[in-house]
C-alpha cells in the first residue's frame, strides 16, 4: 500500500476499476478439485491470476511423536511461493511474510475441521503458489478447504474467503495486486457460509466504523460467491464427468 503509482486511474469516472470491473465485481475464479495423485486430497485454483495448488496429506502419524496430542488431531499448514510466482525472483527460503500467512491459514482452517475425530494424528495442508497477485492468501484458504474436504478430511463446513477493500474512496470486492499497492485498504475475510462463521480477518489500512462495516458485508457477499464454485468443483470431481 502506499502509491506506488500516483498517475494510476482505479476507478474511472463509471465507477470502472483498473482491470475493467465493476465494484462489486470478484476476478475469474476456477476451481479443481483433485488433480495431484500421491496427495490424500488437492485442489487447484484460479483467482484472476493467481495460480495455487495445494495438496493435503492425512491424517496421518506426527513425526516428532512429543508434537502429537491425545485428545485431537492437529492441523499444520505450509504456504509457499515458488522463486518465479512473482515478478522479480523470490527467494526460495521461508520469508517472514510466508510464515505469518502459514499460520493465519492454519487459524482460519481450524474453526471447520473436526480435529477432534482423528487424535494423536496430524494433517498437513502444503500450498504452492505458482504465480501470485495480489489476494494468494485468500485464494490459497478457498483452494486449502477444497483439497481438505477432497481428503475425506469430517469437516463442519468448508472455509471460502475473499477479501474487499478501499480505492479511491470506495469499497470494492477483491483487491487485486496494483489495487493493494496504491489503494487505501485491504481486508482479507475468511467465512464460513452454513455456519455464518467468519474465520480470518485481516485489514491492511484505515477505515472508517461505516467503511469497516461496508468492507465485511462486501467481503462476506464475496466469500458466498467462492463458496458455490468450491462446492461445483467437487461435484465435478464427485458426480460429474471432471473425476480423475
Ligand atoms: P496476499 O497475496 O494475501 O494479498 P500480501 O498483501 O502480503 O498477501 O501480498 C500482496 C501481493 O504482493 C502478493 O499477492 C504478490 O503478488 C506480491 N508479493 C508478495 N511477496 C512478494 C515478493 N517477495 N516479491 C514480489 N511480489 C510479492
Amino acid at each position: 500500500m502506499g502509491g506506488r503509482d500516483a498517475t494510476m486511474v482505479l476507478l474511472d469516472e463509471n465507477g470502472i476499476r483498473c482491470d475493467g470491473r465493476k465494484v462489486d465485481e470478484p476476478r475469474r475464479i476456477m476451481i479443481k478439485a483433485g488433480g495431484l495423485k500421491n496427495a490424500d486430497g488437492s485442489a487447484y485454483i484460479e483467482f484472476g491470476d493467481n495460480k495455487i495448488l495445494v495438496g493435503v496429506f492425512g491424517p496421518r502419524d506426527v513425526h516428532p511423536k512429543h508434537m502429537s496430542n491425545t485428545d485431537t488431531g492437529i492441523l499444520r499448514v505450509r504456504y509457499h511461493m515458488v522463486p518465479f510466482s512473482v515478478g522479480e525472483r523470490k527467494n526460495p527460503a521461508p520469508s517472514r511474510r510466508e510464515i505469518e500467512i502459514s499460520k493465519v491459514i492454519k487459524e482460519a482452517l481450524e474453526p471447520a475441521v473436526m480435529l477432534d475425530k482423528f487424535p494423536r494424528t496430524a494433517v498437513d495442508v502444503f500450498i504452492e503458489v505458482l504465480q501470485a497477485d495480489g489476494g494468494t492468501r485468500c485464494a490459497a484458504l478457498s483452494a486449502a478447504s477444497v483439497a481438505l474436504a477432497d481428503a475425506g478430511i469430517p469437516m463442519r463446513d468448508m472455509v471460502a474467503a475473499c477479501a474487499a477493500g478501499k480505492v479511491a474512496d470506495t469499497v470494492v470486492l477483491d483487491v487485486n495486486n496494483e489495487e493493494d499497492q496504491a489503494g487505501q485498504a485491504d481486508m482479507p475475510i475468511g467465512y464460513m457460509p452454513n455456519l455464518e462463521k467468519i474465520t480470518l480477518l485481516q485489514l491492511d489500512g484505515v477505515l472508517t466504523s461505516e467503511e469497516y462495516k461496508k468492507c465485511v458485508q462486501v467481503g462476506v457477499d464475496g466469500c458466498k460467491i467462492v463458496y458455490d464454485i468450491q462446492k461445483k468443483a467437487l461435484q465435478d470431481k464427485y458426480f460429474g464427468n471432471g473425476g480423475d
